[in-house]
This record gives C-alpha cells, structure tokens and sequence, in this order.
C-alpha cells in the first residue's frame, strides 16, 4: 500500500519503520522528527498525503490533529482513509471523521497502547472506531504495528475505550500506591502484601504486571528509578481528556475526577514531571514521613 505517515516521534518513527520494512511505500511528514530508515521525507502534511491509500496521523493532541486533519484531507484521493493513532478527545475524533466523510474519504480512530516499547516491537494493542469497510481495509497495517486490534463500533469509539481504559488504570495505580504506602505505616513487609495482594481481590494490571515497589514483582519502571515508561504528564492528559469526556457526556466519574486532580498537583507542584506515573508510589511515602 501507499501510505502517508504524519507525527514521527517517539511512536509514529517506530510504527511508521515498521510498515517500511514490511514492504509498504511510506512517506513521511514532522516539524521536527527525523525521517525513520526506510520512510522518504515528505515537504508537508499535504505532500504526504498525496496519493496515499491510508494517511496515517500520531500526533500529540486534538488541537494538532484538526490543523494536520486541515491540510491533509483535501490532498487526499477520492476513497482512502485517514486512521489516526494519536490519543485525542472524543469531539475532535469525531470533527475529523466528518470532515473526511463530507470530502468522499473514510476515516478511523484508532489510538494505541503499549507504548514506544510496543511501538518499536510492532506489539501495540489498537482500539478502533469507525466504518467497518475501512477498518478491513487499514487491519492490515493495524497486524504489522500491532498484535491485537479491537474494533470497538462507531467513530470515536476508538478513543472512547482508551479514556475510559486509562482511567481505570490512574485510579487503580494510584489506589494501589496508596496501599503499598499504607501497608508501610502499619509494618506489613512489602513483599508479602504483594503476594497477597497479587492473587486476591485487590489485584489488577498496576499491582501484578508494573508493581510500582522497587525489587517487587516482574521488572517495571519502579526498578530503574521511575523513568518512564508511561510519564506522568502523559497520564494527567489522559485523566483530563476522560474528565472532559465524563463532563460532555454528563457522566458521574469521581473516581476519575479525583485521580485527574492527584496527577496535577504530582505533575505542577510536586516535581512528577518527567517521572513514571507509578512514583505516586514515592510521593505518597514522602507525604506519610
Ligand atoms: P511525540 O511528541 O514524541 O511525537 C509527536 C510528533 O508530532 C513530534 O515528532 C512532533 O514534531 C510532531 N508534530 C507536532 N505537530 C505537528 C504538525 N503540525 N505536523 C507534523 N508533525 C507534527 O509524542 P508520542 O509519544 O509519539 O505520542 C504521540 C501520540 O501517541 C500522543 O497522542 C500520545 O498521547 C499517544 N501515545 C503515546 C504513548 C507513549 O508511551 N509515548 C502511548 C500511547 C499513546
């Protein structure tokens, strides 16, 4: 296929090598990034997406990806789709699949997780909305940088499952950090409330598979000082997109509220910038001296 690719960071070079080295022709736009080893160096948006069969868009929030979106979807040749892959809020998704629709194009939204390990893998998880006929045209792609693809309804539904996927898991991080720092207080071993924890009622995916205990469970950014892996900043944009969603939606989500204000304050005032966002961990060990 012919694909335009647009935003080569830390995950769009990866996933956009990946489908070079599988075979497909790919060229690529950045304002910044590097062109990855087999993409050929568009000069804008525009160019990439001209006579594309699917552009491809990773960008870094809803506001760009209108902008891009802007550019690109009138270069585009009757019949292809434009699949983004960024984490962007559910009313953008939606502007962007319209816009391409009014101009005879399809359109996905299919963000990611598994971050840039994943990426450069080709083991991401993409969550798909949109059309079901182009959902079977892009699964291809989806198979090379990806090794499970839900396809989960309409447009926006992609985005939807993320939001509320990454909601659970800010909560439930910090829930856990919060146990581990209570279990300290009250001289349980932090091994055995592992052990305890991680076969009953309390386990869940930040307790069994990215313990944020240094020395405790399987390997995870806890152990290499809590550089990220999943930074912290990236875990408050995700709280606050599911806020703004829960907010537009007139939903009840406390809970979310709450782990949104938690990683604001960890992030703006407390020095999390730039850390895991399990340093919750730390961060509340600090609080309880
Ligand atoms: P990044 O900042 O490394 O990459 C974004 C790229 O977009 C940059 O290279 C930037 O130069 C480029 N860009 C910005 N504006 C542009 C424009 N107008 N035209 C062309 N290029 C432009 O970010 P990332 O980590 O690759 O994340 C990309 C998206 O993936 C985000 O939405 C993020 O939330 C999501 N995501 C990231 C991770 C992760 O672990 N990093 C995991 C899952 C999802």
């Amino acid at each position: 296929m012919k694909i335009g690719f647009i935003g080569l960071g830390n995950m769009g070079g990866p996933m956009a090598a990946n489908l070079a080295k599988a075979g497909h022709e790919v060229a690529g736009f950045d304002m910044a990034a590097p062109m990855p080893e087999g993409v050929t160096k568009a000069a804008s948006s525009a160019e990439a997406a001209t006579g594309a069969d699917v552009v491809i868009t990773m960008l870094p929030n809803g506001r760009i990806l209108r902008s891009v979106a802007a550019e690109a979807i009138p270069a585009m040749q009757p019949g292809a789709v434009l699949c983004d892959c960024s984490t962007v809020d559910v009313d953008s998704a939606r502007e962007v699949a319209r816009l391409a629709h009014e101009a005879g194009l399809g359109a996905l939204d299919a963000p990611v997780s598994g971050g840039i390990g994943g990426a450069q893998a080709g083991t991401l998880t993409f969550m798909v909305g949109g059309g079901e006929d182009e959902f079977t045209k892009v699964q291809p792609l989806f198979d090379i940088m990806g090794q499970k693809t839900v396809y989960c309804g309409a447009s926006g539904a992609g985005q939807s499952a993320k939001i509320c996927n990454n909601m659970i898991l800010g909560v439930t991080m910090i829930a856990t950090c919060e146990a581990f720092a209570l279990a300290d207080k009250l001289g349980l071993d932090r091994q055995k409330m592992f052990d305890v924890v991680s076969t009953s009622s309390g386990y869940s995916w930040s307790m069994n598979a990215y313990c944020p205990a240094p020395g405790i469970g399987p390997k995870s950014p806890a152990d290499n000082d809590y550089k990220p892996g999943f930074a912290s900043e990236l875990m408050l944009k995700d709280l606050t997109l599911s806020q703004s969603a829960a907010q537009s939606a007139g939903a009840d989500t406390p809970m979310g509220a709450l782990a949104r204000e938690l990683y604001r304050v960890f992030v703006e005032e407390e020095g999390g910038q730039g850390r895991d966002f399990s340093a919750m961990l730390p961060r509340f060990t600090e609080k309880n001296r």
